[in-house]
């Protein structure tokens, strides 16, 4: 019997997210492969609350609420930044830990309080890991889980003006730049056999050398 997570040139994939940014990502990622993807927001289907406790929950309830609305299997995605001495915080709350409007200038100086409420100074006592949890579901309510974690340190001030989010405070292990002084392309990149420095690029590969064919 064939496995009905290989993803065969030409398949049909809903992505479960309402944000065309994460769409384009995504359709550039698997362009290689010869996915055909849509998104829960280009088909009109309802967004699941996310009301998980963790990475793998929220992105079951998202993946699963799209394969069964579509009828097609469905690709979700959940991440965040856990930090190792606020007991993984702020985790699955990483987005909300920016309000609304989203300001991740306000996010990141609350979590640097945080730390400095708890005497974090130096690099070993500031871990963190960035976070990446792809779920893949059939209608039928099977799934697959592939995850992905870049580890690094906080620092502080902020640095650098690229990427999104956490990035400018996130500085990965083995380098002396943060996320936010690093070209996407350094950040993400990824090639059959490699591992990919950012946990997307992880998780990806994950999702790929499993289910791709290339
Ligand atoms: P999600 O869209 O629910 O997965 O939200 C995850 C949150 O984690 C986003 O709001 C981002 O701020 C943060 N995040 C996830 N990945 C990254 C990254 O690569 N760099 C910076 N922040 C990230």
């Amino acid at each position: 019997m064939t496995d009905p997570f290989h993803l065969a040139p030409g398949t049909q994939l809903v992505l479960a997210t309402h944000n065309a940014g994460k769409l384009k990502e995504f359709r550039d990622l698997f362009e290689p492969f010869g996915l055909e993807l849509t998104s829960a927001g280009e088909l009109d289907l309802p967004e699941p609350e996310e009301t998980g406790t963790t990475f793998v929950e929220n992105a079951r309830l998202k993946a699963h609420a799209a394969a069964k609305a579509a009828d097609m299997i469905a690709l979700a995605d959940d991440s965040g930044l856990c930090v190792d001495a606020l007991g993984g915080d702020p985790g699955v709350y990483t987005a909300d830990w920016a309000g609304v409007p989203r300001d991740f200038k306000r996010a990141m100086r609350r979590v640097e309080d945080a730390l400095q409420a708890k005497g974090a100074a130096t690099p070993s006592e500031r871990k963190a890991s960035f976070n990446a949890t792809l779920c893949l579901a059939l209608p039928d309510g099977a799934d697959r889980i592939f995850e992905g974690v870049a580890k690094g340190t906080l620092v502080w001030p902020p640095r650098g003006e690229l990427g999104f989010g956490y990035d400018p405070v996130f500085m990965p292990e083995g380098y002396d730049i943060t996320f936010g002084e690093m070209p996407a392309e350094a950040k993400h990149s990824w090639a059959p056999g490699q591992t990919g420095l950012s946990h997307r690029a992880r998780a990806f590969a994950a999702l790929v050398e499993a289910c791709c064919e290339f």
